[in-house]
Parts: C-alpha cells; structure tokens; sequence
C-alpha cells in the first residue's frame, strides 16, 4: 500500500489585515461578521511535529491566508518552529503585502532552507496602488 505524505502544507497565519484592499473578500459583509484570529503557536508545533511522519521531501509550505502573516503577534516564534522542522520542508512561500520589511528580514534570517516571499502589489503604479490598498508603499516596494 502507498504511505499517504503530504507535498503542500498551508498554515493561515491570521484572518487580521493591516490593509483593506478595494478587491479583499474580507470586506463582503459576510466575512465582517466572521471572528478573526491568530493561529495557536501549539497548533503550529503540532502541525509541523507531524512532517517527519507524512511529510514529503518535496514539501512545500505556505504561510498565507486571507490575513497578513507577518502582523501575528507571535511571527519570530513561529517562524522558530518552523525552523525546527526545516528538515521536512524543502520551501517555504510567505505571501504577504510587505508593509513589515523588518519580520521579512528576520525570517530570511531565520530559515535556511529556500524561502520564496510573493508581495501582493496588485497595481503597476502608485496611484493605482494607493487606489487598490489605502496606503503609500509601492515606491518602497518597487525598490526592493
Ligand atoms: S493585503 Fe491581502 S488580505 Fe490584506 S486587505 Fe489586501 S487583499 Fe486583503
């Protein structure tokens, strides 16, 4: 029989934004009355505890959700966890949409193994940025 093993893991960080883009499903009115919240640190070191059984060599991880990672409360700590299971992953992907270039520094300090960071632009301009998210960064951003 095939033994079962995971080749992609998504771990939602957080329902919290510090944006609120124009396009986000947070802003449908059913998503306003949904709780939010930060994922359990405990939950994280389970999850990542059991890639040495159903983990694949191949296994790439995602820190994402509807949410900014990096605004946890607890996002060094985790990322230490993770750490721990470096082992059993061979990427991580942080997407994110780059307002904390300082968490961002850390965790490429952190982690060894690849790590592949997607910052949500969504604009080609920062007019069109402002537009779309509320706030100036796209010229930070756009220097990266
Ligand atoms: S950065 Fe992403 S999660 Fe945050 S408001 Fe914009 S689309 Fe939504």
């Amino acid at each position: 029989m095939n033994e079962l093993k995971v080749k992609t893991l998504y771990i939602g960080m957080t329902d919290f934004c510090n944006l609120s883009c124009i396009m986000c499903p947070q802003r449908a009115e059913r998503m306003k009355k949904k709780p939010k919240g930060f994922i359990d640190i405990d939950l994280v070191k389970k999850i990542t505890g059991s890639l040495k059984m159903i983990g694949d060599e191949e296994l790439h991880l995602f820190l994402m959700w509807l949410g900014e990672s990096t605004m946890h409360p607890q996002f060094d700590e985790i990322i230490k966890v993770i750490k721990e299971a470096e082992k059993h992953i061979s990427k991580i992907v942080l997407y994110t949409n780059g307002f904390d270039l300082d968490a961002l520094k850390r965790l490429i300090q952190i982690i060894e193994i690849p790590v592949q960071i997607i910052i949500s632009l969504d604009s080609a301009s920062a007019p069109i940025y402002y537009r779309i998210k509320g706030m100036n960064n796209y010229e930070m951003l756009e220097k990266m």
